[in-house]
């Protein structure tokens, strides 16, 4: 449920509100537009139906949101959220680009690729140190040697840093070294992972689960945010269908379905997506025509080496025709790179 407040509702009215609500044992959340708030109650919704809320001064509108997500929804945020991480936006008119190794190999690759990678218009730098992979013999990542050299490189480019998180114990570390910690796929249904990210301001990149409708997916960002964390960024990465062609499908319609049902950013991931290096410009394009706010992506300096997803992988030329291609498409949508 939310409860929109009248334009230039005072302080004292607002608290009283809120008041009223924490008395019943729920949680609000409040929105601060730059004409009105709107508080969003969190819990047992029922006890609040029962109250005469309308009656209190300063309240324009009760309104039930029907979806089982309540503060990721545009009804509760009606404007688009634009997620500040040091001096860049994420959700802002402008495209962003992160981009990067699937895993932090060493130091010496690790910097030859975010040189190239900047050069060529990426502003944030991707690479696992903690990697989920199908089979414990392949290559788990460097841990937090791995985020060291990340931290290192980052500074050294000014770049900002984004790796995988898989186990909560791990969060001092992305303090640490970070500036943006991924949930994957494969944790996307992580509750006790999700609520420890939410109970830090981190910004969250949350990838949806290659078995979850927008609907789990949303309703996985909602615990991140119900613990307090707002800086959330969507990522859709593909989704497994029938289709044996590709590594997954790439749900296109999943970018303005989101759009339209949430007012936090959604960028894509076309190297998981489509598991073909081939297949990541044209779905890089489909994904910004969509209204992606960004694109993330895997690039190395030498694919055929990678320690993971190499066949997925951008070489620096190839990475290089991507961003061109995005920046023309992007001016199409009326979006900057
Ligand atoms: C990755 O980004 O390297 C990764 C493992 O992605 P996903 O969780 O989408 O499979
Ligand atoms: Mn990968």
């Amino acid at each position: 449920m939310i409860i929109v407040l009248k334009p230039h509702t005072s302080k004292e009215d607002k608290d009283k509100i809120l008041d009223k609500i924490h008395s019943l044992g729920l949680k609000t959340m409040v929105s601060e537009g730059v004409e009105r708030s709107i508080i969003g109650v969190i819990g047992e919704e029922d006890i609040v139906r029962m109250q005469p809320l309308e009656a209190y001064h300063g309240v324009e509108s009760v309104i039930p949101v029907l979806a089982p997500y309540k503060l990721v929804s545009r009804e509760f945020k009606p404007t688009n959220s634009i997620i500040k991480i040091k001096d860049q936006e994420i959700g802002s008119e402008k495209i962003s680009i992160m981009a990067g190794p699937c895993a932090i190999e060493n130091y010496d690759s690790l910097r030859a690729i975010a040189k190239v990678v900047k050069q060529k218009g990426a502003t944030i730098l991707r690479g696992g140190a903690f990697k989920p992979r199908t089979s414990p013999y392949s290559f788990q990542g460097l841990g937090e040697e791995g985020l060291k050299i990340m931290k290192q490189v980052c500074d050294e480019f000014g770049l900002l840093s984004i790796t995988e998180i898989m186990d909560p114990r791990d969060m001092h570390l992305m303090h640490k070294y970070v500036d943006i910690i991924q949930i994957g796929a494969r944790n996307m249904q992580n509750f006790n992972l999700l609520k420890e990210v939410g109970k830090s301001k981190i910004p969250v990149l949350l990838k949806r689960g290659m078995m979850s409708t927008i609907n789990e997916f949303l309703m996985s960002a909602e615990y991140i945010l119900s613990e307090g964390n707002f800086n959330v960024i969507l990522c859709e990465r593909g989704i497994r269908t029938f289709e044996t062609y590709t590594r997954n499908t790439l749900d296109i319609n999943a970018v303005p379905v989101i759009k339209k049902l949430s007012h936090l950013p959604i960028i894509v991931d076309p190297s998981h997506a489509t598991g073909k290096w081939e297949l990541v410009i044209p779905a890089s394009l489909a994904s910004i025509a969509a209204g992606a706010d960004g694109l993330i992506i895997e690039v190395h300096t030498n694919p055929e080496i990678a320690a993971s997803d190499g066949s997925q992988t951008l070489n620096p030329e190839n990475f290089e025709k991507l961003v061109k291609a995005v920046r023309a498409i992007a001016n199409v949508v009326g979006r900057k790179l």
